[in-house]
Formats: C-alpha cells, sequence, structure tokens
C-alpha cells in the first residue's frame, strides 16, 4: 500500500494526497463519524485521475469516489483498507455556452455554483436540493439526484448532455456532446447516471441550462384530508399550464416539530392541520402578479380543497416558507439517532403507508417516533424515523418493517437518494431477480477487478 501511495503521489504531487490526520479530521456522512480511509486522493485533472486508476487497477486497489459527501446512504464512505479519490481540486467551469444553453464543468463544481453562473448568463441550471451548498456535480450525476423541481424539469439524468469519465482499468470515455439528440449506438452516459460510482469515475460533464424564469410564486397551502392533497396536485397541474414546478407536501408531524422547534421559524399557518403543501410556480411573465396562480389558488379555496393558505408576498417571504420544508437540521437535532427513508409509490398509496407504517413501528416500539414529507409531486415519500436505541439490530429491524411495506405495495426502496451501502439488502426487494443480474453482468464487465466502489449499490 504504501508503495502504490508513493507511485500515487509521484502523479498528483505532494498536495494530491493526504494522510493520517488529513484523513480523519474529514466527517464520514452528514450524520458525523470519521472518515477511515487510509488516504484521500485528490488528482487534478482527468489526466491524473486516469493514472491512479491504471495503477489501482493493476494493484486491485479499491477505490471510493467522492464529492461533496452529502449523499446519505453511505455510498462515499471508505473503510481502512480502501482509498477515496476526491475530485474537490477539479472544480472548475469552463464553459458557459448561453446560446447553445450549455455549460461544461469539472466533477468536482458545487451544484449551487452551477446555478448561480448559470443565473448569471441569463439561464437557468434547473436541479435543486437542500445540500446545493457542498454537493457536487460529480455527485450529483453519479447518484441522478432529483430534489425540488422534477416535477416540471426532471431528474439530474435529464440535465446531462454529454459527460465524461474514466473507467476502472483508466480508459477514459469522453461523451462530451452538447445536443440533446444522439440515436447513435448506445446512450453510454446513462451508464454513469445513478450508477453510484459503481461503473466509473465522472470527470468532466456538459450539463443543459433552460431559459431563467422572470418570476417565481410560491405558497404554503393547509389541508385537511389526503385526499384532497391529491385532488390539488391535479389542479393545480392542470390549472398552470406546465409552470407548476414545486409540490412538496409536509405531514403534520413534519410541519409541527420544525415550526415548533428551535429554530424559531414563524408559523406561516396553524399547526392543526393534517397537511401542508409548499407550491411553487416558475414563469416567463415578468409581472410580479400571477393571475393565473392566484385564480388556480382560488379555484382550490372554492372547491374547499384547502382549509387555509398563505401566499409570498416577497423574496424574503419565500424564502422564509422554503426554510420551513428544508429545515432537516432541526429533524436531525431533535430525532437522532434517526433512519432517514427515500419511498417511491404511486401517489394514492402514499398516506395509507405513511398511517400503516406508523401503526407497525408503534405496535413494537411505543418510543419510536417518525415525520413524513417528500416530493409528493414525484410521488416520493421522505419518512424519518427517530428510532430510540442506537444499534445495528433496531435499525435492520426498523429498516425490515419499513421496507416490508414498501415491498407489499410495489414502491421503490429508493427513489432519488440511490442504495449505497445502507440500503444493499434491500435493492432486491424493488428490483426483479433478472434486474439484479444484469447490473452485476454489467458491472463484472466494466470493472471486473470490482474496485470500483466495492460492496456499494451490488454486494
Ligand atoms: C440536507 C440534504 C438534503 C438533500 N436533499 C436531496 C434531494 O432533495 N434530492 C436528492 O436526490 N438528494 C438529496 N440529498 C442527497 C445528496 O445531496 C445527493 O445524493 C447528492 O447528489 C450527492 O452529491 P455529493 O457530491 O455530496 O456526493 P457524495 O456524497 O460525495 O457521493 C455520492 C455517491 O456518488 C459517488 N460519487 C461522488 N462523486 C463521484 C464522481 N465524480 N464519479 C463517480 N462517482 C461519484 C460516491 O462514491 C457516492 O456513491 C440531500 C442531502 C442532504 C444532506
Amino acid at each position: 500500500m504504501n508503495q502504490l501511495i508513493a507511485a500515487i503521489r509521484e502523479i498528483v504531487g505532494p498536495q494530491g494526497v493526504l494522510e493520517g490526520e488529513d484523513v480523519r479530521a474529514r466527517p464520514a456522512t452528514v450524520q458525523g463519524g470519521s472518515c477511515e480511509a487510509r488516504a484521500i486522493i485528490r488528482p487534478g485533472s482527468t489526466e491524473e485521475v486516469s493514472r491512479v486508476l491504471r495503477l489501482c487497477h493493476e494493484a486491485s486497489q479499491p477505490v471510493v469516489p467522492y464529492g461533496g459527501g452529502t449523499g446519505l446512504v453511505e455510498g462515499a464512505v471508505a473503510s481502512p483498507g480502501e482509498l477515496m479519490l476526491s475530485l474537490e481540486r477539479m472544480n472548475r467551469i469552463e464553459e458557459v455556452d448561453t446560446l447553445g444553453r450549455a455549460m461544461v464543468v469539472q466533477a468536482g463544481v458545487p451544484v449551487q455554483r452551477v446555478q448561480e453562473t448559470a443565473e448569471d448568463a441569463g439561464l437557468f441550471f434547473a436541479v435543486d436540493f437542500g445540500a446545493r451548498g457542498t454537493a457536487t456535480i460529480g455527485g450529483a450525476i453519479s447518484t441522478n439526484a432529483g430534489g425540488n423541481r422534477v416535477l416540471r424539469y426532471g431528474m439530474l439524468r435529464d440535465q446531462v448532455l454529454g459527460l465524461e469519465a474514466v473507467m476502472a482499468d483508466g480508459t477514459v470515455v469522453s461523451a462530451m456532446q452538447r445536443f440533446i439528440k444522439n440515436n447513435a449506438g448506445y446512450d453510454l452516459k446513462h451508464l454513469f447516471i445513478g450508477s453510484e460510482g459503481t461503473l466509473g469515475i465522472v470527470t468532466r460533464a456538459a450539463l443543459r441550462l433552460r431559459p431563467l424564469p422572470r418570476s417565481r410564486h410560491t405558497a404554503m397551502l393547509a389541508l385537511d384530508r389526503y385526499q384532497h392533497v391529491q385532488e390539488l396536485l391535479a389542479l393545480l397541474d392542470t390549472e398552470l399550464g406546465g409552470t407548476l414546478s414545486g409540490f412538496e407536501v409536509m405531514w403534520n408531524d413534519f410541519y409541527r416539530m420544525v415550526v415548533e422547534g428551535p429554530t424559531g421559524h414563524r408559523p406561516p399557518l396553524g399547526v392543526d392541520h393534517g397537511y401542508y403543501v409548499l407550491v411553487e410556480c416558475l414563469s416567463a411573465d415578468p409581472a410580479p402578479e400571477n393571475p393565473r396562480f392566484r385564480a388556480a389558488l382560488e379555484q382550490a379555496m372554492q372547491r374547499e380543497l384547502v382549509s387555509d393558505a398563505v401566499i409570498a408576498e416577497s423574496r424574503a417571504q419565500q424564502d422564509a416558507l422554503w426554510a420551513i420544508r428544508d429545515d432537516i437540521p432541526t429533524l436531525l437535532q431533535l430525532m437522532a439517532p434517526l433512519l432517514p427513508f427515500d419511498i417511491s409509490l404511486n401517489l394514492h398509496e402514499i398516506d395509507a403507508f405513511v398511517l400503516d407504517v406508523r401503526e407497525r413501528l408503534s405496535r413494537r416500539w411505543p418510543e419510536v417516533d417518525s415525520v413524513s414529507f417528500g416530493h409528493l409531486g414525484d410521488g416520493n415519500l421522505h419518512l424519518v424515523v427517530g428510532i430510540g436505541q442506537d444499534n445495528p439490530e433496531r435499525r435492520r429491524q426498523v429498516d425490515d418493517v419499513v421496507y416490508n411495506a414498501v415491498r407489499e405495495r410495489g414502491g421503490s426502496v429508493s427513489a432519488e437518494h440511490g442504495i449505497g451501502k445502507e440500503k444493499l439488502p434491500y435493492l432486491a426487494w424493488s428490483r426483479s431477480a433478472e434486474e439484479v443480474s444484469l447490473m452485476r453482468t454489467l458491472k463484472g464487465s466494466l470493472d471486473p477487478r470490482r474496485i470500483l466502489n466495492p460492496g456499494k449499490l451490488l454486494d
């Protein structure tokens, strides 16, 4: 190992290798802990990534790719015999093509910098989520991140025009085209999008940009029946003519915990409603008023879908509404030790699922509590379970309870966070044996020595 690290240092230079305390000082996950990798390798170019991987391939040395470390499924966690490969020094925005509506970036650029650079150029990078300041484009591509605007613009996959990746043996595959259509054979970029660093290291990407919306309209609505949540989504989707970009639902338990928590949010609505929906509409119309948005909300009130509502009148009020939805730190503080779940289900089944899981958990462990919220516009529920006792057995048992309920309904155990190490035992609960077998075939042929992120996604 020491020889290998010395050879890698020759490639990446002294600032490209961290060892000892510099490694330990880094957190293992967003929930804490300490990085256990033997060393952190920080290449400065695609060529250096390629040369490092060639050496690791020859030595059958496991490598864990690392972006911003914000992933929620232990996908970037390294064990003591592993090398971590961080893209943090590859953080250049190479080009903004305003007419072609594309941006070429290195993988280590944070998502928020892409958003801000696009905005400075009068354009829009559509993916957005709470960890935007730290999560990198390489990590977001590798997890096929979703977030708050999937309803309108799709997932990260839909924002990638082209990419460059380095295979396990060091081969560089450059598929950096910037056009939307390319049916000349297999579209290989999709091998790397959402494969969690198990098939290659993403080093650069050509991202799709959209026209910058000229106005943003935000409201928070209180509802008392889940049936009304579904009807509201259908109504707004129809009435807002494709401009509905966010439909975030918080169950009463989530809303109450956050607005009554230590952060000091001013509750925009009373705390006794069953559901709170944060609605956002991005429009090309520059007018501060949006008659269509107001008319749609009035229609929802007239049809008695909505019990109470507040419409943000300023950017500060919009941010205050989003701050409630994004206040995951309060959950982490009040519910730890906890398990976060990220589930896809048919929309009409989600509330019944929440009630069912709550009941199964409290019957078995009265001290266990849970809160629910999610990107309901996409059928994506986040369920956070405070597990009471922090031990592996309890974690496994709670996982089993929740994922059994998912399996019974034919849902997915991962809507947008991926499988990582944490959900490994449950991949086959929402994929068929044939699908898992094909995944193994791909892994075996692209990374025959299994050096790329071993023990993640597939065991
Ligand atoms: C507060 C909070 C809110 C979040 N909200 C959302 C949300 O709404 N939607 C959502 O989808 N996710 C969300 N996440 C999860 C997380 O932010 C995303 O998964 C993000 O895409 C990970 O990016 P990263 O750069 O931090 O990757 P990391 O955590 O460093 O890595 C994630 C995975 O990608 C691999 N990887 C990283 N970089 C590369 C690369 N260059 N090449 C190959 N593989 C690589 C890693 O090995 C690992 O398997 C949230 C996280 C937090 C903490």
